[in-house]
């Protein structure tokens, strides 16, 4: 075990890796703003500390894993260091629903839900330290680009994503032109240093302002959250706000999270929430806290590429770029749609539950797919207790939000996969319009 001076950085101690092994035993957490400085090799040793610590706990507490792991002749003594981590079984999104067998009800202190801009939504819970660790991960990766609570902060984001801290304004209304100037207005008025929210909202917001020659001041940095961000994005989002923009990439269903530093040179991921394999270009990621749903070797269906090089701030966390879902771009006669932009609009997958505990959308799994000529058609699984008039609602929002498509709703049993064995939420198969579009927006 080495032992060294942390230096460099005026808040910190000289404090020792036995000593945050030792103090994250007992408190099962630890001080981020410090461990953000240590060496990669003890990052590692962390980590493989708490792989060890949650691969324990699963085999005794969570029969699902125990069976998994006995299925593949694998016990938590076999996995000595993170090279051990691929003998162990994968786990699925879909092996993860629904299946009480993979909780420990004991601890779950959370539940949550994946965003559905997946096609499909994952009902999960977290223990009461992985909220923890979720939540610093989150202050220290913000604090990266001069963010901190109490600071004011305007949300661009759907219900998913609000923030609930003060100072904050949340936005929720459509981003639709009507609603554009109430929204910039409100935005004036509150004044924001930073801007957060999906990279759909805040690049229509940002064209919209620069259409307009409308000028946002004293905004010092915008935090695009949620899904791909293409260069032509942060550019515009650059020049309408007159600051520089932190990508952020989190994933809570496995606990995978990174954020950009102020060298804008990738993103560091949070070695010390999880572990992120690259695998093929697939990610699958070990949750390193949550003792509620374990999530030991997920694909979480995002796709991550590390840079293999070390950043210019001095952070020994390692640079990843990811590319989002497997998925791609709506493009209508009027622009695009992303992802978070139909869940935005309600109508990627609802995840609120009624009294009876299911997701209160009768729309279980949904697929959209353009074909050429402005076709769009809908792969769309029901729930039992969907009804005509939901389907009539989704057909009508679609007619406005992709106006001038030719709309087919599919009623299907299942979305069908790709090549890849993927079921995508989005499919663009008009490769010239999509080549087309991105060569303009450049
Ligand atoms: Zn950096």
């Amino acid at each position: 075990m080495s032992y060294y001076a942390l230096t460099g950085v005026d808040t910190m101690q000289k404090k020792s890796i036995r000593y945050y092994l030792k103090w994250a035993k007992y408190n099962k957490c630890i001080n981020l703003f410090d461990t953000e400085w240590w060496k990669h090799e003890d990052l590692i040793e962390f980590q493989e500390y708490r792989l060890h610590k949650i691969l324990k706990y699963a085999y005794k507490h969570v029969p699902g894993y125990r069976k998994k792991l006995k299925l593949a002749g694998i016990a938590p003594k076999h996995i000595r260091s993170l090279d051990d981590l691929r003998k162990l079984p994968i786990i699925t999104r879909e092996e993860l629903q629904n299946n009480p067998d993979l909780v420990n009800e004991e601890m779950i202190y959370n539940t949550l839900y994946t965003g559905g801009s997946t096609g499909t939504s994952l009902q999960y819970y977290e223990s009461h330290k992985s909220s923890e660790i979720r939540w610093n991960a989150h202050l220290r990766g913000w604090s990266w680009n001069g963010y901190q609570p109490g600071k004011r902060l305007a949300v661009v984001a759907s219900a998913q994503g609000t923030l609930k801290v003060e100072n904050t304004l949340n936005l929720y209304g459509d981003l639709t032109k009507e609603n554009m100037h109430k929204n910039v207005e409100e935005i004036k008025k509150f004044n924001p240093q930073h801007l957060r929210g999906y990279v759909g909202s805040l690049y229509i917001l940002a064209k919209f302002c620069l259409d307009n020659d409308i000028i946002l001041e004293g905004i010092e940095s915008i935090n695009p959250i949620s899904e791909n961000l293409y260069d032509f994005q942060r550019e515009t989002m650059e020049v309408a706000f007159n600051c520089p923009v932190f990508e952020e990439y989190c994933c809570n269903d496995g606990g995978a999270c990174a954020w950009e530093c102020d060298a804008h040179e990738g993103l560091h991921y949070c070695m010390e929430r999880a572990i992120i394999e690259e695998n093929g270009s697939e990610m699958v990621v070990t949750d390193l806290w949550n003792m509620a749903m374990p999530f030991i070797r997920y694909i979480n269906g995002d796709s991550v590429k590390f840079l293999n090089k070390k950043c210019s701030c001095g952070r020994d966390l390692p640079l990843i770029k990811v590319k989002g879902r497997d998925n791609d771009i709506i493009i209508t006669k009027d622009g695009f749609l992303t992802p978070s932009f139909l869940v935005h609009h309600g109508i990627g997958i609802a995840t609120a539950i009624d009294n009876k505990n299911r997701f209160r959308s009768g729309i279980h799994a949904i697929q959209y797919v353009q074909k050429p000529g402005y076709v769009l058609e809908v792969n769309l699984v029901k729930n039992p207790w969907c009804n005509d008039d939901e389907i009539k609602e989704l057909n009508e929002k679609l007619s406005i939000i992709a106006a001038g498509m030719e709309i087919y709703i599919k009623i299907v049993d299942e979305i069908p996969k790709s090549k890849k064995g993927k079921r995508a939420f989005i499919i663009n198969e008009d490769i010239d319009l999509l080549k087309k579009m991105k060569n303009l927006a450049q």
